[in-house]
């Protein structure tokens, strides 16, 4: 079958439906969010409810819908998944349309998106990584943690990843917050656990094979600063038959730590269950034992080459810090000490922070490394004032930046969507509300005049059939696709 005429096809059977929706109104407000993750999920279904005339498309640049919830939550995390049988049911509602394998900034631009939709709600979230900026960056060996979640998750962009799991016995993770301790849980979890989860097929051989013992959790200020949740704290540390090591000195609080402590529920509880795990566990490893480190106070100097000089990193080379509180925040931020010591490694992985990627035409802050906003309302400079960027708007994580669950990202699309009715309210979107612009049709046509093949939620449906079919047969939750051309010609069948 051609691109073109299978686009096509999709488009007989949506105009189907919109027949019956036209009914209601010679005027549809059309929308497209694009991004499919919890944040474009939660926007459409919190419009679709607000707006009886809203019909609204939601594009993702993956054949699969769903964002994190598939590729970043941890496979031994089944019930936090639960969540796409919800956004399963919003796409399946008649005034709704999802249209994978369309990229924002290659399929079609925002300029055009502009053009075809009244109102267009970006939710694309954090697909890049912040950097360190120091040298040794660039060696084979180190991988940012998103690199690494999306290669046991099964991501496509990742799928040839191919961490040094084999020839190294101790991995460095740069970072403790919920996602280096997901990365380290993975790590060290006897593979058996994970076997009947959805982690990838590829990721679970190279678990099984794997000779990592050893595990560095590396953080730049102390155990009172770490990122991390109680939750998933308790979870790493409860991984059977591992090693924990915490020094306890690094777990002596100053004045200004206690109040740090006194003001925050989650940092109590974090510190308090390091400071158990310090006092209660044997002082070694028995042979053979699983490790994991967690080490205070070092912030990483430069990465060390292999000795072979293979451009293969080797090690990491940290300078102790201390906290000084910043005159500004009040915050206390770990300074250089000017000692330093080296770890030795034969993996890294820099859990340090995700960040979002402007695309042609939109406002961005580089510094927040988030589309300036407010309240959702896309804001651009205009002789040198921030003025709306009309009918333009933003939710979750590059709305944000990347913090928060997956229900942060509701109320994140609530607040957009009562801007939006604010605004339809207002009049203020008036050349748009007001026009009628051609919608899902008008982009089924541009796409289909550049050839790209849209993946319907039809199409999703034969895809995520067929990997729980898979599953079923390796006694797992779901086998998953994990390449661009298994996915599309699964996908077009
Ligand atoms: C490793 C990890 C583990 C996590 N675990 C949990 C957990 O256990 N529990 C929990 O509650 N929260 C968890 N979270 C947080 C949660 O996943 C996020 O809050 C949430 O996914 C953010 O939603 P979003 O829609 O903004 O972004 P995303 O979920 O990233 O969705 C963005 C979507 O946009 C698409 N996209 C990107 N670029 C384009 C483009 N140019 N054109 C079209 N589409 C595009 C992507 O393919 C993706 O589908 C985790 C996060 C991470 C990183």
């Amino acid at each position: 079958m051609s691109f073109v005429r299978s686009n096509m096809a999709i488009l007989k059977a949506l105009k189907l439906f919109s027949k019956t929706f036209s009914s209601l109104s010679s005027h549809p407000l059309r929308v497209c969010v694009v991004g499919s993750g919890p944040a474009g999920f939660y926007t459409v279904e919190k419009m679709l409810k607000a707006h009886e005339r809203a019909e609204v498309d939601i594009i993702d640049r993956l054949p699969t819908p769903y964002g994190l919830v598939r590729s970043g939550v941890a496979p031994d995390h089944p019930e936090t998944k639960i969540v796409t049988n919800q956004f399963s049911r919003v796409a399946l509602n008649e005034r709704c349309s999802f249209f994978g394998n369309v990229s924002l900034g290659s399929s079609v631009s925002l300029s055009e998106l502009r053009e075809i939709y009244n109102v267009v709600v970006l939710a694309y979230g954090a697909e890049s990584d912040r950097v360190l900026d120091i040298p040794g960056e660039d060696l084979t060996g180190i991988h940012s943690a998103r690199e690494f979640v999306w290669w046991y998750n099964g991501h496509p962009d990742c799928r040839n990843l191919a961490p040094n799991l084999k020839s190294t016995d101790t991995v460095v993770i740069l970072g403790q917050g919920n996602v280096a301790l997901d990365v380290a849980r993975i790590l060290l979890r006897p593979t058996m656990e994970l076997a009947t989860t959805d982690i990838a097929f590829h990721a679970l051989a190279a678990l099984e094979e794997s000779s990592v013992r050893k595990v560095y959790l590396v953080g730049r200020r102390g155990p009172i600063q770490a990122a991390c949740t109680a939750k998933e704290l308790r979870e790493v540390l409860a991984v059977k038959d591992l090693y924990v090591n915490i020094h306890e000195a690094d777990l002596l609080k100053s004045p200004k730590d206690e109040e740090e402590l006194k003001n925050n529920r989650i940092r109590r509880r974090v510190y308090e269950l390091l400071s158990k795990e310090a006092t209660s566990g044997p002082s070694h490893p028995t042979s053979g034992q699983r490790e994991l480190h967690f080490v205070f106070f070092q912030k990483p100097d430069r990465f060390l080459d292999s000795e072979r000089g293979k451009g293969h990193v080797a090690g990491v080379h940290f300078e102790k810090t201390m906290l000084r509180e910043n005159g500004d925040s009040g915050k206390q931020i770990a300074v250089g000490t000017g000692q330093f010591e080296d770890l030795k490694c034969g993996l890294v992985l820099k859990s340090i922070g995700y960040k979002s990627v402007p695309v042609d035409g939109l406002p961005f802050d580089h510094h927040k490394g988030i589309v300036p906003n407010v309240k959702g309302r896309v804001l651009k400079y205009s002789s040198g004032n921030l003025t709306q960027f009309e009918g333009l708007y933003v939710c979750g994580w590059l709305k944000r930046g990347p913090t928060g669950i997956i229900a942060t990202n509701l109320y994140c699309a609530e607040e957009t969507v009562a801007s939006i009715s604010e605004d339809l309210e207002k009049g203020v979107l008036t050349s748009t509300s007001t026009s009628s612009k051609p919608g899902r049709e008008g982009l089924l046509q541009l796409l289909d005049s550049r050839n790209v093949r849209v993946v319907s939620f039809n199409d999703w449906e034969k895809i995520d059939t067929e990997e729980k079919r898979l599953g079923r047969l390796r006694n797992k939750q779901r086998e998953k696709l994990t390449t661009w051309e298994e996915l599309q010609e699964l996908a077009m069948k």
